[in-house]
């Protein structure tokens, strides 16, 4: 069998780490892209960051690549600007997967998988305007947009974008009719340096521990990389456009009847 090459953004922390070592037992190759301890170090909250991640990817992977998993991210933390959770949770999320993906058409049996978050759905008051401006794809503009928030605001704004950007790709031509399945994943509460600085935060540490995780948690990194597995292997072949909720029964509990939403005409 041939090595698949599977390419991690925020490849040195956390879940990404994790992913890492998981596929690295897979037998894949990594790519792994951070601003510290990764073959491609970058700067994803940055368009010229992004471009040089892109070309350095794709220097490195000589014509092809079979994944891309998307975890480069920042939590909201007190005084942390909203504009750069904008800057690096979606265009570093989108313009990866936009500049990667003729790699990936290239690629055997590729797949991507993108990072949402349960805070989507669980977080009251998500600021539309700023999805809505980041998905016009005007980047001064939405980051403009995020600085009438905090970034505590910005946080499940920037992830549900990134959820809305993956289901209207993934069926286009560009992605399922070349053959690329795109899925989002949207973890709950994982015990990872990010959900330390929360914790820490002095805004919002204090309720970390307060929501409800029916399987109990939070999860470890490793609860959720056998999942992205699934997602980028063969018996997934029929998943495209999928939000696959991986956060112990947390939304489930606070809004058991919120998905499915069933189409009204
Ligand atoms: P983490 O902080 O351990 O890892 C995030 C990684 O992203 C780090 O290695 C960091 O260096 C990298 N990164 C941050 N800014 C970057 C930039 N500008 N350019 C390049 N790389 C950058 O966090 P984690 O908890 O493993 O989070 C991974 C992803 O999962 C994030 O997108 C996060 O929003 C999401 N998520 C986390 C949780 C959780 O509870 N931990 C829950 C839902 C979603």
């Amino acid at each position: 069998m041939t090595t698949r090459t599977t390419v991690i953004t925020g490849s040195a922390s956390g879940m990404g780490a994790a992913n890492r070592r998981r596929l690295e037992a897979e037998g894949h190759r990594v790519i792994g892209v951070d601003v510290h301890d990764a073959e491609v170090v970058a700067d994803l909250s940055t368009a010229d960051g992004r471009r040089d991640a892109i070309a350095a990817v794709t220097e490195l992977a000589g014509g092809s690549i079979d994944g891309l998993v998307t975890w480069a991210g920042l939590a909201g933390l007190t005084g942390r600007p909203g504009r750069l959770l904008a800057a690096v949770n979606y265009f570093g999320t989108v313009e990866l997967m936009e500049g990667l993906r003729p790699l990936l058409a290239a690629g055997d049996q590729p797949a991507a998988v993108a990072i949402s978050s349960n805070s989507t759905t669980i977080q009251p008051g998500v600021p539309m305007d700023l999805v809505d401006a980041l998905l016009a794809g005007d980047e001064e503009a939405a980051l403009a947009e995020a600085d009438l928030g905090d970034s505590f605001a910005a946080y499940p704004a920037s992830k549900l974008a990134v959820a809305r950007w993956c289901r209207r790709a993934a069926v286009t031509d560009e992605w399922a009719g070349a053959g690329i399945r795109l899925n989002a994943i949207a973890p709950g509460a994982v015990e990872t340096p990010l959900l330390a600085a929360s914790r820490a935060d002095e805004t919002v540490g204090s309720f970390i521990d307060q929501l409800p995780i029916p399987a109990g948690g939070p999860a470890s990194p490793e609860d959720i990389v056998g999942v992205v597995s699934f997602l980028l292997g063969p018996d997934a072949r029929f998943l495209v456009g999928s939000f696959v909720v991986v956060d112990g029964g947390s939304d489930a509990l606070i809004r058991p009847d919120g998905m499915p939403v069933p189409f009204v005409l």
